[in-house]
């Protein structure tokens, strides 16, 4: 169980890239979403050890790895969002040169990983003329050398094409059955795809934490669903927050996310989760309005 309190960063004077986040997270996928700049980069480097809260802890099992960062690098694995690889290394030699650095003294396993992530039929080629997810994923290998307890990845399907993505989310749900794996992503078919629990951050704070069939279920009776005549839809809209909005002969089918009927002759929609997040959004949007 990794644990945060209270944590914050104040980059220079006053820049709270995150701002007294309080999360715990058990074993299984976790991932984290919201804005460019919200803070996500931050949270993760801060957890991986690689920046140090201006305040509050982190817990692993009970201890503060902000004291004691070695009970965490000893148990983490991390991709980081710009991880390069060598390209004059062939993917066995790059994997090679990883497990010296982290004291892996087991071929068998490194030949093992290159199997998990499905580059063993690479393994002599080099990774200047791999794919980005063949990149990704020997990445991924990298991070799993030291079998660790706690995986961090920062938004790992960013530039991957369809049928790679894929490969990947099955490859970190498998790993988040036995291990903590945190990432951060800004595709909703990633997270319906692969985690089990979603944290939301806006502004450098974590503004709901919960299943995404949660997230769902709170978003019903605040989606609604009502077709307009095509000339009236700019009218009708303004002001309204839509989700959606869909031409067809008969005029325009609008999703519509308000906690009330938004027009005469709107019905309650059952909301997919990019809806119910985007639901979410408007209702921290709302609240920030009022609270300035
Ligand atoms: P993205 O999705 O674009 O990666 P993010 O959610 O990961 O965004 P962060 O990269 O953590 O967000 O940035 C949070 C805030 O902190 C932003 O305002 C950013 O400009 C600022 N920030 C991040 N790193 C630094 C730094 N090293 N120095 C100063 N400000 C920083």
């Amino acid at each position: 169980m990794l644990e945060l309190r209270n944590v914050v960063k104040v980059y220079g004077k006053n820049v709270r890239a995150v701002d007294d986040v309080n999360l715990e997270l058990p074993s299984g996928v976790t991932a984290l979403i919201g804005h460019n700049g919200a803070g996500k980069t931050t949270l993760m480097q801060m957890i991986a050890t690689i920046a140090r809260p201006t305040g509050g802890q982190i817990l692993l099992e009970g201890v503060d790895i902000v004291k004691q960062p070695d009970a965490m690098r000893a148990r983490l694995g991390f991709l980081p969002q710009d991880f390069g690889v060598y390209p004059n290394l062939s993917a066995l030699e790059f994997m090679q040169y990883f497990a010296a650095l982290k004291g892996v003294r087991d071929p068998a396993r490194i030949r093992r990983l290159l199997e998990l992530v499905n580059l063993h039929d690479h393994a002599d080629r080099q990774a200047a003329g791999f794919s980005g997810g063949m990149k990704r994923r020997l990445g991924i290998a990298q991070a799993l050398l030291n079998d660790p307890d706690v995986l961090i990845v920062d938004e790992p399907t960013a530039g991957l094409d369809p049928e790679e993505r894929l490969r990947f989310r099955h490859l970190l749900s498998e790993i988040g059955l036995r291990k903590l794996v945190l990432l951060s992503t800004h595709i909703v078919s990633d997270i319906e795809n692969m985690a089990g629990r979603l944290a939301v951050m806006n502004q450098g704070r974590l503004v709901a934490c919960d299943t995404p069939d949660s997230f769902v279920q709170r978003a019903r009776s605040q989606v609604w669903s009502v077709t307009v005549p095509t000339q009236d839809y700019e009218r009708l809209s303004a002001g309204l927050q839509v989700l959606q909005a869909q031409r067809h002969a008969e005029g325009v089918t609008l999703r519509i996310a308000h906690p009330t009927a938004p027009l005469a002759g709107a019905l309650p929609a059952e909301p997919t989760l990019e809806e119910a997040l985007m639901t979410q959004r408007y209702a921290v949007r709302e609240r920030q309005d009022l609270a300035a």
